[in-house]
């Protein structure tokens, strides 16, 4: 098995070259390295962007907060640049597996998963997240999340490509802030059963504007529109919490086959809605 470690972007075009459709790029490698020891996959090569500055970075580009893919989940959590509009995404990342898979996931590596159960993903249909895609072309392209996740496991991206940062509007409104929540199936090293991202602009107590996207209960993050119309107007209160949670679990009956734990998610979106609200009060 041959090993690309490209240490600048113009070594990365040329590397990606030589992949083929057999070939793997590797980020933290906490979900590869258990499919390479089980032999679930083989490839044929291996390329490390580790070395390549762009993916290592949290900046600020004008208007735009760009993070590169292979920034860590704990790197993420402790990043001043996320604090306030993007804390959603410290919520997710501080929430992932455990210590040492946050310690080496990548935010490149979530996103490439395309899991329905990929916590950041809700996040990044909230936040319109532009994905910056290196390819063999020897050029960068821009690609909308909403274009490049197509199914479970499934993504636009090319044997010859990888993803070398992300790419979020910082909203204009101070505000603004984002939050998530998920409800596992167990307390600790759980993957999602639902996942809440939400982004309000709150004023004097009262919703002025609201994003809200819920995460693994379909196989793509689902908008919750109706919830949003709700609570434009309103104060955050038990009665809203209610609306909210009534929305999401009539979703979940919609969208859901029973098999998926339905009813139990419909129990349960109560004290998800609940929980996300409470982090803005
Ligand atoms: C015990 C355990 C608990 C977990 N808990 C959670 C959880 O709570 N929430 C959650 O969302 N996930 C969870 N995961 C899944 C996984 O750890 C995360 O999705 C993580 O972010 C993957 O990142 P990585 O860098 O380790 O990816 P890798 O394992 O390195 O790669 C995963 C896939 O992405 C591709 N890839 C990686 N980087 C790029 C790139 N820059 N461009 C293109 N393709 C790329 C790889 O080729 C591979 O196909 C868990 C996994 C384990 C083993």
């Amino acid at each position: 098995m041959k090993n690309f470690m490209p240490n600048s972007l113009s070594e990365l075009y040329s590397d990606l070259a030589n992949l083929t459709p057999a070939s793997k790029v590797i980020g933290g490698g906490t979900d590869l390295v258990m499919h390479l020891n089980a032999g679930r996959v083989e490839p044929d090569a291996l390329l490390y962007l580790e070395n390549i500055e762009e993916t290592r970075t949290i900046k600020m580009d004008g208007d735009t907060l760009v993070i590169g893919a292979g920034v860590t989940m704990n790197e993420m959590v402790n990043s001043e640049l996320l604090k306030g509009k993007f804390q959603s995404i410290i919520d997710a990342a501080g929430d992932v597996g455990s210590e040492q898979i946050r310690n080496s996931g990548t935010i490149g590596g979530n996103i490439a998963n395309a899991s329905p159960a990929g916590d950041l993903i809700p996040i990044m249909f909230m936040m319109d997240a532009v994905l910056v895609i290196a390819s063999s072309e020897g050029a960068l392209k821009k690609v909308a999340i909403k274009d490049f996740i197509v199914g479970p496991g499934k993504t636009t991206l090319g044997h010859n490509e990888v993803i070398i940062a992300v790419r979020l509007a910082v909203p204009k409104s101070d505000k603004y802030i984002s939050r998530f929540v998920k409800l596992g199936s167990r307390k600790k090293v759980t993957i999602s059963r639902i996942c809440v991202s939400m982004g309000l602009e709150i004023e004097d107590e009262v919703i002025k504007s609201a994003s809200v996207y819920v995460g693994s209960i379909s196989i793509l993050p689902i908008k919750l529109e109706d919830a949003e119309k709700i609570m434009i107007g309103k104060k955050i209160d038990h009665e809203l919490k209610m609306a909210v949670a009534k929305v999401l679990s009539d979703k979940i009956m919609e969208v859901t086959p029973e098999k998926f734990d339905r009813d139990y998610k419909v129990w349960a979106s109560k004290g998800v809605i609940a929980d996300v609200l409470e982090c803005f009060q």
